[in-house]
């Protein structure tokens, strides 16, 4: 039997899977020793990878209103289409919205076709629910998009502070990961801030159980306590940073004591953060998913650069994204507000990209980020939506909202694997895509390691890449010679060439020589960094242990950050606080893991966490049937009593869709604020009422 080498299609640890064809359609599926994310390790969704490879509810024909047709009609079809909406309404008219599950090479053709040629920047794509925060505040800081640190930092540090991070169930290899080194390292702590009792806290010496939302208010009074207790780290501020000043006093301004935290709780986190160096703060979701993210992330950069405690082993701010491509978007330019190749939309780099895709259509302006393009779908604004590898009808807030939207949407595309999902239904032009088994490419993980996907099934019925699906829109309007690709290496070599294209001495990336791989080099690609720094061997492959930040001045810059509450705040109506996540078996809207019945044993229903104060208020009892009732929709779960969650807070699972229960679509419920800078959702904090249902 051949082997397989190839990654993960979850989250954004990118562990390396090794997969064994069985020949009648299955696959053993084990984790790669060699792989640097994970050397062999696989959480349980990992290992029931063989579990979700069958040909059930696969889209294998492309359809147009239900109705199969040829690739040929569907093809003419679609770029028939943009045609006329282009023509009539102007490029603006035509969105995309892409998928952190798309391959480095898919997202970069879609990037290509809708900003190069199309002349629209209105595509984005669902990593902006995840990390869109996250990349506005590495770009304010650090004058660009730089996940500045490794996995093995937290191997390495002698403090681990997870912000709004479910590490155990969310990123279930880096956590094995931390836990071994916590028991091999018995001086090493870890500090879990989240407002819930999560698995995480099971290795944790100190649970911060903040107030939902007071994040900055906790790290505004770290800033605070480090610079009064001496902990500046005052050569490294000196050289290379700027704006200290006027961050301490936006941040003295404030009370860490608003966090609802007890004032010893408080002091030795400020003193274990004091007196130790090597110390990574990792974030995730519960700092990125809310009106103040980006305010957030500086707050806690702003904690490393005092310190000066960045690319250098065991420490530093670290973002970990939730999706197994998320970073290959940002590579490519997939947000509404990037170009390709790390660039935004500055006069030299339009110019750069423009000149190097030879094309005088490049779009000259940022587009809609995700939330305000699905409102211009419903306001009719945009009349042409290619949705591809993702299902925001059941993952986007105020989803039933964009079901409206899509519904009333000249013409609705979309690019899936599978037949049967809230979005699927929802489209009216369905074009069968390959799935994670059959797909060839890249993808790149959080800590910038970029690993191959490998296919070790063949394509079933007429399913095709996503790559191919748009070249083949792009050659019939026209741009065929841009888009000449004959397999995905051709994709990458002009990815990395893009990046490489006049770039030297401005980005101090190390290309290598990526950009001449030729295909058989492609074929057995290893995982590696990349972007790396030049000056790689001084600071282990991370960024700015030495200063050197990508500002003008190579200095980064402290953000002040004010203390801002939540959007939308409980009132007498709507008392208590929603907050969404993910269980540890289940993944987005269970497309995949649905199929796998031992990964549905461990949540076999959807449930509501409930304090036991808030249940007795509601006469609820673990078992009852609850609506959520927001001011934006309503979803039903059933109740479960934990004193897990605060009280006046309650968690629901995200996974569960009209599609797989009709009425427990959690983001129905769910308010459509967004972050001002990043447009990120608040996805953590919706005002509910909780009311009891009678049992049928
Ligand atoms: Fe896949 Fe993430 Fe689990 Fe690794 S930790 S096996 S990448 S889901």
């Amino acid at each position: 039997m051949t082997v397989v080498a190839t990654t993960c299609p979850y989250c954004g640890v990118g562990c390396g899977v090794m997969a064994t064809p069985d020949g009648m359609g299955g696959a053993k599926i084990e984790g790669d020793r060699h792989h640097p994310a994970n050397r062999g390790r696989l959480c349980s969704k990992g290992a029931a990878l063989g579990e979700t490879l069958s040909l059930e509810d696969r889209l294998l024909y492309p359809e147009i209103d239900g109705q199969r047709v040829s690739w040929d009609a569907a093809l003419d079809h679609v770029a028939a289409g943009l045609r006329t909406v282009i023509a009539q309404h102007g490029p603006d008219a035509v969105a995309f919205y892409v998928s952190g599950q798309l391959l480095t090479e898919d997202y970069y053709a879609a990037n290509k076709l809708i900003k190069g040629f199309l002349g629209t920047a209105n595509i984005d794509t669902n990593s902006r629910l995840c990390m869109a925060s996250s990349v506005a505040g590495h770009k304010r800081a650090f004058g660009s998009d730089t996940v500045p640190g490794l996995y093995e930092d937290f191997e390495q540090a002698d403090l681990v502070v997870l912000v709004g991070s479910n590490l155990a169930w969310c990123h279930p290899v880096l956590f094995q990961r931390l836990d071994a080194a916590k028991r091999a390292r018995p001086r090493m702590k870890v500090v879990v801030i989240d407002p819930r009792r999560t698995e995480t806290c099971d290795i944790a010496d100190l649970h911060l159980a903040l107030r939902p939302g007071s994040d900055v208010a906790l790290f505004n009074g770290l800033l605070t306590e480090l610079h009064q207790r001496g902990a500046t780290a005052a050569d490294f501020v000196a050289e290379h940073t700027a704006g200290l000043d006027a961050a301490l006093a936006m941040a003295s301004a404030g009370d860490a004591g608003t966090c609802g935290l007890s004032a010893a709780d408080l002091a030795l986190f400020f003193d274990w953060f004091a007196k130790t160096e090597r110390t990574v703060t990792l974030y995730s979701q519960g700092v990125n998913q809310s009106t103040a993210g980006v305010d957030k992330v500086n707050a806690i950069i702003n904690c490393h650069l005092l310190t000066g405690r960045i690319g250098r082993p065991g420490m530093g701010p670290f973002s970990i994204t939730g999706q197994p491509n998320a970073m290959g978007g940002r590579e490519v330019g997939a947000l509404s507000n990037a170009l390709a190749a790390h660039m935004d939309f500055a006069p030299a780099d339009l110019d750069r990209v423009g000149r190097f895709w030879g094309t005088s259509r490049l779009a000259s302006k940022p587009g809609l980020k995700a939330v305000d393009l699905f409102d211009a779908v419903g306001r009719g604004e945009i009349k042409a939506l290619w949705i591809m590898a993702t299902n925001p009808v059941a993952s986007m807030p105020n989803a039933d909202a964009v079901r409206a939207a899509l519904a009333a949407c000249d013409l609705s595309i979309v690019s899936e694997a599978v037949r049967a999902s809230d979005t699927v239904d929802a489209c009216r032009v369905r074009l069968p895509a390959l799935a994670w088994a059959e797909k060839e490419g890249t993808v790149t993980n959080s800590e910038r390691c970029i690993s191959r996907q490998r296919p070790f099934l063949p394509a079933p019925g007429e399913a095709r890449p996503d790559w191919w699906i748009i070249a083949e829109v792009a050659r019939r309007l026209g741009y065929g010679d841009a888009f000449a690709w004959t397999g995905p290496a051709d994709i990458f070599r002009e990815h990395a060439a893009l990046s490489a294209f006049e770039n030297e001495g401005t980005r101090d990336f190390d290309i290598g020589a990526y950009a001449t791989l030729d295909d058989a080099g492609y074929g057995c690609l290893a995982p590696f960094v990349w972007p790396a720094p030049t000056k790689a061997a001084a600071t282990g492959g991370r960024f700015f242990g030495g200063g050197d930040f990508f500002h003008v001045d190579r200095r980064a810059r402290f953000v002040g950050t004010p203390v801002r509450p939540p959007e939308h705040a409980p009132d007498p109506e709507h008392p208590l606080r929603l907050n969404t996540g993910r269980v540890r078996d289940q993944w987005h809207t269970m497309t995949r893991t649905g199929k796998s019945v031992r990964l549905a044993g461990h949540r076999p229903e959807p449930t509501v966490d409930l304090h036991p104060l808030d249940a007795a208020a509601r006469n609820l009892r673990t078992g009852d049937i609850a609506e959520l009732r927001s001011r934006w929709g309503r979803a039903v779960f059933k109740v479960h009593v934990s004193d897990a969650v605060r009280p006046g807070d309650i968690f629901a699972p995200m996974h569960w869709t009209a599609q797989l229960s009709r009425s427990s679509k959690v983001n129905a419920a769910v308010n459509p604020a967004v972050d001002r800078l990043s447009g990120q959702p608040e996805l953590k904090h919706t005002p509910v009422q909780v009311l009891k249902l009678p049992v049928c």
